[in-house]
């Protein structure tokens, strides 16, 4: 077993961590801010990590495109963006690569690399959260177009989407396994996007309803045959919960050092807060909580990489993060007094940008049963 990383790995690395910093410092919460981050992250390739570079992706496995993230995520201050970009990837490229025809992908690809195009994915429906066996969109087949009908809900970057996967049902009865994926323009007659939310964390990604009402789309457009969606819904989910979680592990780092720095700094009693136990040893519970998270990402990414479904290490991997990000978040605050919860400071926005990685691509719940499933339970 070798934990070093290869040359190309540490260069990617730390050409990601400066570009965060660099190009990723400021705020891109504005109306316009999600198309300057998406050029950006463009220009970087960040949206096209795993994408084929015949289609002006970079071509990488996954764990080094997770190590990628990682760097972007430590060096930006803005994980909203880095959410955006990730689900972007994962949940509408990647899937467009992997199952679309040469025409869909040369159609779509070059332009969502670019980050000319912004896309999204569409799984979610108001009766549909957790068991998205029950969806209730449908899709229709009219001869050579589907007939999509239905209601979608929190859907990453759809106020500002191009171009967004929907999943609806082709064959109600046969639940899980009746859902089909299509790649659908924003152009689209039919497709309406409705009003942004207001959000408690990751304020410069975009989320909000969907509505589809009669919305024609071209059977080319189907991605993979009927009753497929479920498939590539699962496996894009397997890519997020490790690709895009990553940006978490970085922020996690960039968290540590911050919280270190203070704790040799911040006098009280006469001495730095750091030498009082209380305060090191949360900090070293920090530390344990973001090398757990970190090893448990490689392993799964590592996995993968194999061509193993690693399921079971997917989910630890996407739990551990998450509930880190949340726990060390909270310690962070705390260590820092009165200044952790002043919003100027960036700490108390960790908190806020942490919170929803216990709930998107499955809450923790859903990957805790995962797991108890791969365990034969
Ligand atoms: C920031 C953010 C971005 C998102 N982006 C997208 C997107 O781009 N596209 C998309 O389609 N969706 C997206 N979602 C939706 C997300 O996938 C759902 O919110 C999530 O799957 C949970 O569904 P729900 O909100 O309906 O909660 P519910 O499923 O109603 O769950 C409520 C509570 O019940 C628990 N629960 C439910 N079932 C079980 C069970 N069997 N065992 C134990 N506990 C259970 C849950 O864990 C949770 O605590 C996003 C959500 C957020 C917060």
């Amino acid at each position: 077993m070798r934990f070093d990383w290869s040359d190309h790995q540490r260069e990617l690395f730390d050409a990601a961590r400066q570009f965060g910093r660099e190009r990723l410092s400021e705020s891109f919460g504005d109306e316009s801010g999600l198309r300057r981050a998406f050029s950006r992250l463009g220009e970087f390739g960040a949206l096209g990590l795993t994408v084929s570079p015949r289609f002006g992706g970079m071509g990488l496995d996954a764990l080094t495109s997770a190590r990628t993230t990682e760097g972007l995520g430590e060096g930006a201050r803005d994980l909203g963006v880095l959410f955006s970009g990730s689900a972007h990837l994962h949940a509408c490229a990647a899937p467009i690569d992997r199952h679309g025809s040469d025409e869909l992908r040369r159609r779509f690809l070059p332009r969502m690399c670019s980050g000319e195009w912004i896309g999204a994915n569409a799984m979610t429906e108001p009766g549909a959260g957790s068991d998205v066996s029950t969806l209730e969109t449908t899709a229709r087949r009219d001869g050579d177009c589907y007939v999509l009908d239905g209601t979608k809900s929190y859907v990453t970057n759809g106020p500002q989407c191009d171009v967004v996967l929907v999943y609806a049902t082709t064959e109600p009865s046969h639940g899980y396994l009746g859902v089909t994926a299509f790649v659908v323009e924003r152009s689209t007659p039919g497709l309406v996007v409705g009003e942004r939310f207001e959000t408690m964390g990751l304020e410069s990604s975009p989320i909000g309803s969907m509505y589809l009402d009669g919305c024609r789309v071209p059977v080319s457009q189907r991605l993979g045959a009927e009753g497929e969606g479920a498939a590539i819904f699962s496996e894009s989910m397997h890519h997020e919960r490790t690709g895009l979680m990553a940006a978490w592990c970085g922020a996690m780092t960039r968290q540590l050092d911050m919280v270190v720095e203070h704790a040799r700094e911040r006098r009280q009693f006469r001495r730095p807060i750091g030498k009082f136990q209380a305060v090191s040893h949360r900090i070293a519970d920090m530390k344990l909580r973001l090398d757990a998270a970190q090893l448990l990402l490689y392993r799964a990414c590592w996995a993968r990489d194999q061509g193993e479904q690693a399921s079971v290490e997917v989910s630890l991997a996407k739990l551990a993060i998450s509930e880190a990000a949340i726990q060390s978040s909270m310690d962070a605050i705390r260590l820092f007094g009165g200044s952790g919860y002043v919003k100027e400071m960036g700490i108390e926005q960790m908190l806020r940008d942490a919170v929803p990685t216990a709930i998107f691509s499955g809450t923790s719940e859903i990957q805790r049963d995962l797991v108890a499933k791969g365990l034969g339970l």
